[in-house]
C-alpha cells in the first residue's frame, strides 16, 4: 500500500508531523528504531531530565528552603530508587501517550531502521534483519540527534563512570564527585540534579562563560547562583583527555589561552559537549540526499531536501536543537505537504534552562544586537523588588527587555528567576505579534505575580518602573 507520508523517526519532530498530517487527512506511517515512540526528548532527554530536576529540587528545597518559611522538618532522606522510578513512570506515561495518539489518528507504526531508497521509497529493517520496502508520496526525515563526544578527544562511554546525558539519567547511586565536561544547557541541568542530591560537581567549559550564546549578564548571574549551590567552574579550559582511573575517571584540561595542563579526578565524569545529527546508515548519500558541512541534512525554505518529496526537520537540520523547534517544523512541513502555507518564525523561538533559578530567553541578546549594529533600549527589573518573589523567598534574578530604540518593537527578552520558563511566553507572544515594550508595559498584570516584573522591565525601556 502507498502512504501519503512516511516519517522516519518519532521524536517531537516526527510524531507531531505524523499526527498533524493525519489530522489533515493523509494516510501516514512512522518508522522508529527504538521500542517506544517519542524520540530523544521523551525517552532520554527533556522529559526524564525534568522529572529528575523537579524531584531533586524538592529534595534540596526540603533540606534548605523550608526553614526560613517557618516550616521545620527533619532532615529529608533520599530514596534514589523511588526518584528514578518516578522518572521512569513519567517517561512511560508520555511515550504511551504518543502510541495512543498514533492509534487514534490511524497512523501505522513500523519498528526498525528506516532507510531512504530514493524518491517515494523507504525500507525498514527490523531487529531480526528482515527488510520491507514501503512506498509513499512524501517522506520526512526526522531522525534527530545523538550524543557527540569531545572534538579530537577519544572518549569511551561506559555509562557508569564516563557517562553521557543518557547515563546521567540513571546513575544507581549519588557519586561523591562529578566532573561535567561542557557548561551548556544539558551539562548544567544534569550537573544540578546530582549536585542537589549531594555530589561535589565541577563544570569544565571551553568558553569563558557558561551557556555560550545566551545573554552574557544572565549567564554570569546563573554562574554565581550555581556557585552558591556548591558547583565549581573551570572556564576557558580545553579538555584534552578523559580516561578511567582508580578512583573513577580523570579529566585533563589546559587553559585555552595557553599554559600548563591540570587534572581533575572524579567518581563520575559526564561529557555534555553537544549532539550530532543522526544520518548514519540511512542510505542518504546513495539516495542523493545532500548534507551540509556539519553533517546535517540540507533543506530549502520548505524543508525539502535535494530530492523532491523528501523533507527533513528537527535536530537533523539547521537551527537550535530544541524539541519545540522540531515540533513546529513538524506541523509546518505537514501543512506544506497538504498544500497549505506552513511556516516557522525562527526569530521567536524561546529557550529555557531548567536550573534553579531557571533561565529563559527569546529573540536577540544584547551581544547579538551590538554585533548587528542595531540601536536598542534596555529595561531591567530585579525580583528583589517584586512582592510575590519576596513572599516566596525567590528574589534571585531579573527580567531584561530589549527594544528597538526607534520603533520600540521588542527584540528580545531574557529572564533569570523562579518560573522564568513559564514567564517567557508572554514576551514570546508579544514578539510574534510584533508588539512594542509600551504594549507590554501598559498591559494589566495580575498582582501579586512574578510576571509583574516583566511588565516593570518593559516600563523601564521607555520610562520608569513603578516599584524601583
Ligand atoms: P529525536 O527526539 O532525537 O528523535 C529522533 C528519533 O528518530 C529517535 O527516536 C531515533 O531512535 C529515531 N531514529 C533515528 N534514526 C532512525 C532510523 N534510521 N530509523 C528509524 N528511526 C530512527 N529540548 C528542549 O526543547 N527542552 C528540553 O528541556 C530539552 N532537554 C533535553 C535534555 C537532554 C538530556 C537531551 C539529550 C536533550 C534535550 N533537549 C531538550 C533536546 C531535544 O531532546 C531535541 O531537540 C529533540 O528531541 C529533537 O527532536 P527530533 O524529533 O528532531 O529528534
Amino acid at each position: 500500500m502507498a502512504y501519503d507520508l512516511i516519517v522516519i523517526g518519532s521524536g517531537p519532530g516526527g510524531y507531531v508531523c505524523a499526527i498533524k498530517a493525519a489530522q489533515l487527512g493523509m494516510k501516514v506511517a512512522v518508522i522508529e528504531k527504538r521500542s517506544t515512540y517519542g524520540g530523544t526528548c521523551l525517552n532520554v532527554g527533556c522529559i526524564p531530565s525534568k522529572a529528575l530536576l523537579h524531584a531533586s529540587e524538592m529534595f534540596h528545597h526540603a533540606a534548605h528552603g523550608l526553614d526560613a518559611l517557618g516550616v521545620e522538618v527533619a532532615s529529608p532522606k533520599l530514596n534514589l530508587q523511588k526518584m528514578l522510578a518516578h522518572k521512569d513512570a513519567t517517561v512511560k506515561a508520555n511515550v504511551d501517550g504518543v502510541a495512543f495518539l498514533f492509534k487514534k489518528n490511524k497512523i501505522d507504526g513500523f519498528q526498525g531502521i528506516g532507510k531512504v531508497l530514493g524518491q517515494g521509497k523507504v525500507s525498514v529493517t527490523n531487529d531480526k534483519g528482515e527488510e520491507q520496502v514501503l512506498e509513499a508520496k512524501n517522506i520526512v526525515i526526522a531522525t534527530g540527534s545523538d550524543v557527540a563526544g569531545i572534538p579530537g578527544v577519544e572518549v569511551e562511554f561506559d555509562e557508569k563512570v564516563i557517562i553521557s546525558s543518557t547515563g546521567a539519567l540513571e546513575l544507581e547511586k549519588v557519586p561523591a564527585s562529578m566532573v561535567v565536561v561542557g557548561g551548556g544547557v544539558i551539562g548544567l541541568e544534569l550537573g544540578s540534579v546530582w549536585a542537589r542530591l549531594g555530589a561535589k560537581v565541577t563544570v569544565v567549559e571551553f568558553l569563558d562563560t557558561i551557556l555560550g550564546g545566551m545573554d552574557g549578564e544572565v549567564a554570569k548571574q546563573l554562574q554565581r547562583m550555581l556557585a552558591k549551590q556548591g558547583i565549581d567552574f573551570k572556564l576557558g579550559a580545553k579538555v584534552t583527555g578523559v580516561v578511567k582511573s582508580a578512583g573513577g575517571a580523570k579529566v585533563t584540561f589546559e587553559p585555552v589561552k595557553g599554559g600548563d595542563a591540570s587534572t581533575l579526578e572524579a567518581e563520575v565524569v559526564l561529557v555534555a559537549t553537544g549532539r550530532k545529527p543522526c544520518t548514519d546508515n540511512m542510505g542518504l548519500a546513495k539516495a542523493g540526499v545532500v548534507l551540509d558541512s556539519r553533517g546535517r541534512v540540507e533543506i530549502d525554505h520548505h524543508f525539502q531536501t535535494s530530492i523532491a518529496g523528501v523533507y527533513a526537520i528537527g535536530d537533523v537540520v539547521r537551527g537550535p536543537m530544541l524539541a519545540h523547534k522540531a515540533e513546529d517544523e513538524g506541523v509546518a512541513v505537514a501543512e506544506i505537504i497538504a498544500g497549505q502555507a506552513g511556516h516557522v518564525n525562527y526569530d521567536v523561538i524561546p529557550g529555557v534552562v531548567y536550573t534553579q533559578p531557571e533561565v529563559a530567553s527569546v529573540g536577540k541578546t544584547e551581544e547579538e544586537l551590538k554585533a548587528a549594529g542595531v540601536a536598542y533600549k534596555v529595561g531591567k527589573f530585579p525580583f528583589t523588588a517584586n512582592g510575590r518573589a519576596r513572599a516566596m523567598l525567590q528574589t534571585d534574578g531579573f527580567v531584561k527587555i530589549l527594544a528597538d530604540k526607534e520603533t520600540d518593537r521588542v527584540l528580545g527578552g531574557h529572564i533569570i528567576g523562579f518560573g522564568a520558563g513559564e514567564m517567557i511566553h508572554e514576551i514570546t507572544v508579544l514578539m510574534e505579534f510584533g508588539g512594542s515594550s509600551e504594549d507590554l508595559g501598559r498591559t494589566c498584570h495580575a498582582h501579586p505575580t512574578m510576571s509583574e516584573a516583566v511588565k516593570e522591565a518593559a516600563l523601564a525601556t521607555f520610562f520608569k518602573p513603578i516599584h524601583m
